[in-house]
């Protein structure tokens, strides 16, 4: 059979359809779907995708022959509807060449208008229509474009200007006038005469004149624009692969550019920004193709509703809009009618919402593309829900309509939208955790916490976090550092706070002693103002307003819908009973991950804590636990309190030691005094303590195997909160997870003497109490072996932050020394702290999971690491058969719809 290249479009007939998005791409399979349902679309034509990919394989000559005879007769049938002729002088047909991926990318690529025109065709033209101005504005449009396309005027450099723009400029300047429709046809004229001489002077060669050496020449330059650079980066950040291509379609021009009853402009069927169900838009009068966004006029809004509330906004009086901005609705009432019966029309046949290009010629409507709108979260789910009480979709497609990364946006603070525009950008740095903050500026935890003790807002500034810091971020509006990536402790630890971080920002020069920051020649101190939008890592001068998320029914219905069409439940990752209240607001089931250590960190606890990990003996030991069961207890009683009829999963302790001992003079002599020993003594146990390589040190069940009371405490304080809760009529659901096991015995040991501290408080306190004892699966011989482990733990939670570091053999913390160039060189697609690598990782999964459940059938499953609020993880995770994911509090929206939506496909 022989391919088929050309698809050819007009007169409500069609080759192609709005499913052929891959070979048409997507403007040109819209193209044609519009042609099928009666909307008034210019004829054309659409060479595939597949082309474009021999075009780089065989090169421009050998496809130029290939497509020659298709296109030719693709032209006649579009000069048969248009009734005229392509580069015949007395009734010539123009064209535009446009581009078309199978994503959208808008404005990435390049498109030509006017095709066709040369100085005889201008002359047919202008007696065929009357209208000199309309004509010269077309031409010197396509001279102008043609020459920056297709003849590679397009400086390359950001700084050089344009050659056209600057011919342009100067003939403005000349005649005194600031805007293009304000040139005279005899500047027109000279434009093209101007450009013209500029295309020689800087290619050799003359423009050239006949219509299918430019067609040819334009359907080249869009194949080779989809290699831009502007494309290829586009492609990169929407992770769109090269090989997709981009079609090309060839369509009859309709013009915008006629005179006052012309027009052009953009629409959406509804509100982009917030998902009202209002249709809206802008458009242009006597204008072509991209004046509308080019901002060089201020373009109207089309509904009368639109341009009220435009008005209001830009401090326009009702009188002045009136006169000078008037909506299409009441400037042409008659087009704005037809107008808006398609836009109805369209949005119900693709049941989304849409967002349309179009043109008037001389008082008749034309349409020029259409496509599913993008918008913002709010916007997102508000168009969802709102179709599904219209009727137009139902419950499952709204499920699937959500990107759940985009929730994200719904659940921390904003900035107020006018507040933003005026701010100044100081610095930029990563995105860390998304939100907005605004605060004084403190340089250390102490003086986080105090000020926000009197009520002060403050932004925490560090060079970089640590557990120590712990405190003064909770009390922070948000975080600053000038180093760490993504994965830094700032940005993890933020993020699992919900608190707004913009970390790496290595512009700025902190000085702690001065309490000072340079920054792009600025200069702050503790106390001034900054903002941070932690969604793009804009750092702001100055005080900015924020709002609180709001999260509406909209929101809240669309949750019930992911309940009951998911499989798997979503916990939440909590240390504290704040964040347990908040995440079970957003709707977890459980606590999946509960991390003793932050428990200790705060005030006596962690002088309690030091004396246990310094104390040399067992006996030693034994005191300084006994300081800290209390603190313990009322913790646990917190969390199982706010959890109340929910699982949920304690881990034991699981701290790199070295982390907790105070590693300053002052502090030491504190504790020695404390403890009742010398300094030096101390200084000892801190170098003792020091590991070449924490991560893979003195951590997890083997620091329980080693001092098993901490181990017996932990239980005590774990099983007692819960029993008096149980006197007090609330439920807790205990799990005890033993981290890091990676040998069944080492399990055996903590279970031992996890059941035997338990058997001893029952007997003290004559009750009892359910309780679960499992383990992480964290260390890759864990998962090899899990059938042995399954034979004792009652569950499994990988923990695969951990298991994603050991399989790889990366340190998490030094990962940023060569991730960078992995990720560029794509010898790694992505970060696998952040993204599940479900080849290798993903794999000890599974098979730890089959494994377990070989040897006990209902063995509970779930996954605690960063990636349990990863979208592509959490469909993973269902694929492989696990119960639950674990996520942070903030993510858990976002992962219960990325659990319904994995059941769902
Ligand atoms: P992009 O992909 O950047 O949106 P388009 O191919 O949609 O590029 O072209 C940009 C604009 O050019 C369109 O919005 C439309 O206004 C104008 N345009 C394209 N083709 C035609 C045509 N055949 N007649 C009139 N205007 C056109
Ligand atoms: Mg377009
Ligand atoms: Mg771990």
């Amino acid at each position: 059979m022989m391919t088929k290249r050309v698809y050819t479009f007009g007169n409500g007939r069609a080759e192609g359809k709005a499913t052929m998005r891959n070979l048409l791409g997507g403007k040109g399979a819209n193209l044609a779907e519009m042609n099928l349902i009666g909307v008034p679309v210019p004829p054309g034509f659409t060479i595939t995708t597949d082309v474009c990919s021999e075009y780089f394989e065989l090169g421009k000559e050998k496809v130029v022959s290939i497509l020659k005879e298709d296109v030719e007769v693709a032209i006649k049938g579009v000069e048969t509807l248009m009734n005229s002729k392509f580069g015949y002088e007395g009734n010539p047909l123009l064209v535009s060449v446009r581009s078309g991926a199978r994503a959208s990318m808008p404005g990435m690529m390049d498109t030509i208008l006017n095709l066709g025109l040369n100085d005889a065709v201008v002359e047919g033209l202008t007696r065929k229509t009357g209208n000199p101005r309309f004509v010269w504005d077309s031409y010197r449009r396509f001279v102008q474009m043609y020459g920056d396309v297709v003849l590679g005027m397009k400086p390359v450099n950001k700084n050089d200007i344009d050659p056209f723009e600057e011919i342009i400029e100067s003939i403005k300047k000349e005649k005194g006038v600031k805007l293009d429709t304000e040139l005279s046809v005899d500047d027109l004229k000279k434009l093209v005469v101007f450009f013209k001489a500029a295309v020689k002077k800087q290619t050799g060669k003359d423009f050239p004149d006949n219509s299918y050496d430019q067609l040819w020449g334009a359907i080249c330059a869009v194949f080779d624009s989809w290699m831009n650079e502007r494309a290829i980066l586009y492609r990169k950040m929407e992770g769109i692969p090269a090989e997709w291509g981009t079609a090309v379609t060839v369509q009859a021009m309709v013009f915008g550019n006629m005179g006052d009853t012309s027009a052009t402009g953009v629409c959406f069927s509804r509100d982009a920004a917030t998902g009202e169900d209002m249709f809206m838009g802008e458009y242009l009068i006597n204008a072509q193709g991209e004046d509308v966004v080019a901002g060089i006029r201020t373009p109207q809004q089309i509904t009368i509703e639109g341009s009220k509330r435009w008005a209001v906004l830009a401090g326009i009086s009702e009188e002045d809009r009136f006169a000078k901005y008037p909506s299409m609705e009441e400037a042409m009432p008659t087009i704005y009618k037809e107008l808006n019966s398609i836009q109805a029309k369209l949005e119900n046949h693709y049941r989304d919402m849409q967002d349309m290009e179009f043109t008037v010629q001389e008082g008749k409507l034309w349409f020029l593309q259409t496509r599913n709108g993008k918008r913002t979260g709010a916007a997102m789910v508000k168009i969802a829900i709102d179709m599904l009480h219209q009727g137009m979709i139902d419950e499952k497609t709204a499920v699937l309509r959500i990107e759940p990364n985009k929730l994200d946006e719904l659940l921390h603070p904003v900035f107020d939208k006018k507040a933003i525009k005026e701010a100044k950008v100081i610095a930029k740095g990563l995105a860390a955790s998304p939100g907005a903050a605004s605060g004084k500026i403190v340089f250390n935890a102490d003086d986080a916490a105090e000020w926000a003790k009197r009520g002060e807002k403050v932004i925490m500034v560090r060079i970089e976090t640590s557990p120590e810091d712990l405190a003064g971020m909770a009390a922070a509006q948000g975080i600053l550092t000038a180093r760490g990536g993504m994965t830094s402790h700032a940005a993890v630890v933020a993020r699992g706070m919900g608190k707004c971080c913009v970390s790496g920002a290595g512009a700025l020069k902190i000085d702690y002693a001065t309490k000072t920051i340079e920054v792009n020649g600025f200069s702050l101190k503790e106390g001034d103002a900054i903002s941070l939008n932690g969604s793009t890592g804009d750092i702001y001068q100055g005080a900015v307003g924020t709002k609180e998320a709001e999260v509406d029914a909209d929101f809240a219905e669309l949750m019930s819908l992911a309940n009951k069409y998911t499989r798997m439940t979503v916990r939440t990752n909590a240390d504290t009973p704040k964040d347990a209240e908040i995440a079970r607001k957003f709707g977890a089931t459980g606590i999946g991950l509960c991390r003793t250590e932050h428990m200790f960190f705060e005030g006596e606890k962690i002088k309690a804590m030091r004396e246990m990990i310094l104390a040399e003996d067992t006996e030693g030991r034994r005191i300084a636990l006994a300081k800290i069961l209390p603190y313990q207890k009322a913790d646990f009683k917190g969390i199982f309190k706010a959890m109340h009829d929910m699982p949920v999963t304690i881990r034991l302790l699981d701290p790199p030691l070295h982390e907790f001992v105070p590693h300053e003079e002052k502090e030491q002599a504190e504790l020695a005094k404390t403890m009742g020993i010398s300094l030096k003594k101390i200084q000892q146990r801190v170098n003792d303590l020091h590991e070449a390589n924490p991560m893979l040190g003195h951590r997890g069940c083997r620091l329980g195997n080693t001092y098993p009371e901490i181990t017996e405490m932990q239980t005590r304080a774990i099983l007692s909160a819960a029993l008096e809760l149980q006197e007090e009529g609330i439920t807790a659901i205990p799990e005890i997870m033993v981290p890091l096991t990676g040998i069944l015995y080492e399990f055996l040991e903590q279970e031992k003497i996890i059941r035997q501290t338990a058997e001893e408080l029952f007997a003290e306190t004559n009750s009892r109490i359910e309780y679960k004892v499992g383990t992480m699966i964290e260390i890759p011989r864990a998962a090899l072996t899990a059938n042995r482990i399954a034979s004792a733990a009652e569950f499994f939670s990988f923990g695969t932050n951990d298991l994603t570091q050991m399989t790889f053999g990366y340190s998490r913390d030094d990962i940023a020394s060569f991730l960078p160039t992995y990720l560029e060189k794509k010898i790694l697609k992505v970060d696998p702290f952040q993204v599940l690598d479900q080849k290798g990782v993903g794999q000890l999964i599974q098979m730890a999971t089959e494994k377990g459940r070989s040897v006990r059938p209902d063995l509970k499953c779930g996954i605690c690491g960063e990636h349990g609020g990863e979208p592509s993880s959490v469909e993973f995770c269902h694929r492989v058969g696990l119960d639950y994911v674990s996520c942070s509090p903030f993510r858990v929206p976002i992962a219960r719809i990325a659990a319904a939506q994995a059941a769902l496909r």
